[in-house]
């Protein structure tokens, strides 16, 4: 029998780890240790789509390719997807990081003007130039670190021209660079420091003037909100979500990160995709999350940043049917840019799995983002995001951490990381 030419196959795999299964709707509960594993495994790709994915001698004895990746003793998987990130920013909170460890709380810097204030400083000086140049570092460092999708926020211009510089900054990103780039727009992520004093006039000029241009222009798909007790209330939230999805952006949301404000209800009311941190989120506001099928975005790492100790109780999420995913929350108080590390974080504090923080680093995360039907999972007709892992099974990840574990990555097909650097 005559073989099928493919443009490449990746061979030999000791673990496949597929998650086939979840991308009409994201693994749930149980489901969630399920990684749908094959071990001996090899994967035929082809235009930049998985071909086919099975045990080596099957592959082989049906497809043939020009190009091969070894992947003996390594561990196959979908590439990371991050659903939740700040990429675009200027400048860095280093002398913060000091101040919060010497015990100011992220409230009391931002009273101050600094925290999210002084980032909003620093990235409406900068230049669209200084935002692209900086930013593609980061996804240099995401992609080699395995990340292949991610979600990212604008929010630091909180102008309607520096929030669309953002966003301009990202769709150029997008073109660019390998990264898939799915972004929000997150004009309500602090109150500016001009409507201090007049934060309804803020919520009209995101309302009447942001959001309409960023729809009409397409450049998000998301509308979120910074929804917490100093920030944006439920009301003006619930407002701008709405407004929002009126316009076609569908609403997401940071919920119940610092008080319990009842964000996890409102996701639930205006029909949010996510809902983000969820630390003090509510029985009732879970179980309604669960209900309209609201993804829980947590993010261990901004929990690890602010040094309180707390985490989000994944474990009851999880036994109550609230869909999880995992992410970085990356952003310049959270200078996380590692899934592994997210996952390490979620396994050693929330107690989940190595399995279930990697289903909520990868097909669960595009569930939150709306790519479960193109990314997440190896399987036929699905994008070639594809990270290769130099560990001899999956429960390395999390276990072993503080190093980068990926060994290659092919992203649409093509090998873009190779011993963990950009080729
Ligand atoms: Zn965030």
């Amino acid at each position: 029998m005559d073989r099928a030419q493919v443009e490449l196959l990746i061979e030999n795999a000791d673990e496949s780890v597929t998650l086939q299964g979840g991308s009409q709707k994201p693994l749930l509960g149980e489901q969630m240790k399920n990684l749908g594993i094959i071990n001996n495994s090899s994967i035929a790709i082809n235009e930049g789509k998985i071909v086919a994915v099975g045990k080596t001698r099957e592959i082989k004895a049906k497809f043939e390719a020009k190009e091969t990746v070894d992947a003996e003793g390594k561990v196959v998987m979908p590439g990371f997807v991050d659903p939740h990130t700040h990429l675009v920013f200027a400048g860095s909170r280093a002398e913060e990081f000091e101040m919060r460890i010497q015990g100011s709380t992220y409230m009391e810097i931002l009273e101050r003007g600094g925290g999210i204030l002084k980032t909003v400083r620093e990235t409406r000086e900068a230049s669209r130039d200084e935002l692209l140049e900086s930013s593609r570092k980061t996804l240099d460092t995401m992609l080699e670190h395995g990340t292949t999708t991610m979600e990212a926020k604008s929010g630091y211009g909180l102008t309607r021209t520096n929030e669309v510089k953002c966003l301009e900054v990202m769709k150029v990103l997008n073109e660019k660079h390998p990264v898939d780039i799915v972004p929000t727009f997150l004009g309500a992520h602090a109150i500016p420091p001009e409507y201090k004093n007049n934060a309804g006039q803020y919520v009209g000029l995101i309302i009447n003037e942001m959001i309409p241009e960023v729809a009409s222009r397409r450049l998000a798909e998301f509308c979120d909100v910074f929804c917490e007790k100093g920030v944006f209330d439920l009301r003006q939230s619930g407002e701008i979500l709405l407004r929002g999805k009126e316009q076609g952006l569908t609403p997401k949301l940071h919920a119940d990160e610092m008080t319990r404000l009842g964000g996890a209800e409102l996701a639930a009311e205006v029909g949010a995709i996510s809902a983000s941190h969820l630390l003090f989120a509510s029985d009732n506001g879970l179980r309604a999350m669960a209900k309209q099928g609201v993804m829980a975005i947590l993010l261990p790492g901004a929990s690890f940043s602010l040094m309180t100790g707390r985490y989000a109780d994944a474990r009851k999420m999880i036994s109550w049917g609230v869909g999880v995913a995992l992410g970085t929350d990356y952003n310049p108080s959270c200078w996380i840019e590692s899934q592994q590390i997210v996952i390490a974080l979620a396994c050693h504090q929330m107690r989940l799995t190595p399995s279930e923080a990697i289903t909520a680093a990868t097909i669960n995360a595009a569930h939150a983002i709306n790519r479960a039907h193109t990314v997440g999972s190896l399987e036929a007709g699905k994008k070639a995001d594809i990270a290769i892992l130099d560990v001899p099974n999956h429960r390395f990840l999390g276990y072993r951490f503080g190093t980068n574990l990926i060994d290659k990555v092919i992203k649409d097909g093509k090998l873009v990381v190779d011993e963990g650097k950009m080729v």
